[in-house]
């Protein structure tokens, strides 16, 4: 078992498989994209399973596939097909912008992967090409609706966008009236490669509620597991649910159980802070499953409180795309 210097269990690693994508939302990076890692740089499809066996020995059971965008590796499948044969891995999950999921679909059934966060920020297309700077909405929506409607178990993560995309809340929301599906609002976070001026925010996660408030009073807190970081509500009579995640606020550190590896073997402790370490030269030298395990264990035994005092520790953290970090 994994457990940090403030008692806290982590058994869940968010593993990004690649900082490349192929949208170019406005919050997350500049429209030129970043400086990516070059391809030598990246864990390789035998590096990244040997990781995924050794964190789940470890005490990993939740493992979440993210990027950069997941489905333009090439060889993103296999790797999928080598956790579901993890037998410690309760919970195998991907994070997507849903553009290049569609041939894929059948065999993540196969494979008995149900868990799929699709991020989308907009349901008008206008909002939609704005943000993403590109002309996804179709195969977007269309990939969207053939997960819910084949049965996977689907969030929709909305980054609410002052000045942007507010417009889109209470729309999108319809979707959850009609489908079993969750739509989490998520606070804005500086991670944006400098793509935008960061101050503060002004759609916090108590504003969000407020305003979706003023259209559906009639709604329920639902009960969430306790690391959870989204606090749920169900409205009367609707199927699915909606949420809000307080990313930027940050009141859910206290019972942080999570891990973060980037494309690169960067290790994050938390998101608010730098890299402790990176495994990628470890697995590439001598006595690799020693050496990264001691490695993995220093890293957690030597994690900040919260996600403040990893931002106090790293001036420079905000210099960071979220795409190179994995959300
Ligand atoms: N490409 C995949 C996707 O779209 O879900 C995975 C990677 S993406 C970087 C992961 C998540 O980070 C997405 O939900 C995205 O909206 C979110 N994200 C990116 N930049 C962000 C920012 N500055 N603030 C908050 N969330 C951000």
């Amino acid at each position: 078992m994994l457990i940090d210097n403030h008692n806290r269990i982590i058994n869940y690693l968010r593993l990004a498989v690649t900082d490349r994508c192929n949208l170019r939302c406005n919050y997350c990076m500049p429209a030129e994209g970043i400086n990516f890692a070059k391809k030598e740089m990246l864990l390789s499809l035998e590096e990244l399973c040997l990781l995924s066996t050794r964190m789940s020995h470890l005490g990993i059971d939740k493992i979440r596939i993210t990027g950069g965008e997941p489905f333009v590796r090439k060889d993103l499948m296999d790797l999928l097909c080598h956790l579901s044969q993890l037998e410690g891995l309760k919970d195998i999950s991907i994070t997507t912008n849903a553009t290049l999921i569609g041939p894929h679909i059948d065999r993540l059934k196969e494979l008995g992967i149900r868990n799929i966060n699709v991020s989308l920020d907009a349901i008008q297309r206008e909002t939609f090409e704005r943000i993403t700077r590109r002309d996804q909405y179709d195969t977007v929506y269309n990939n969207l609706f053939r997960l819910i409607t084949e049965g996977f178990n689907v969030r929709v993560n909305f980054i609410v966008l002052d000045k942007q995309n507010t417009q889109d809340i209470l729309p999108i929301l319809e979707l959850q009236k009609e489908y079993p599906v969750s739509i989490r609002f998520l606070e804005e976070m500086p991670f944006n490669g400098g793509s935008r001026n960061f101050d503060k925010i002004r759609w916090t996660y108590k504003k969000i509620l407020e305003y979706i408030t003023t259209a559906y009073p009639d709604y329920r807190k639902l009960p969430s597991p306790d690391t959870s970081t989204s606090i749920n509500y169900k409205i009367k009579g609707h199927q699915g649910s909606f949420g809000l995640i307080p990313s930027f606020s940050r009141t859910f550190c206290g019972s942080c159980n999570r891990l973060r590896i980037t494309a690169t073997g960067d290790v994050i402790t938390c998101l608010y802070g730098k890299a402790k370490l990176n495994v990628r030269d470890i697995i590439r030298g001598p006595n690799r499953e020693e050496q990264l395990e001691a490695a993995i264990r220093k890293a957690i035994g030597n994690r900040e409180s919260t996600g403040f005092e990893a931002q106090r520790a790293h001036a420079d953290v905000f210099e960071n795309s979220m795409t190179s970090i994995g959300g």
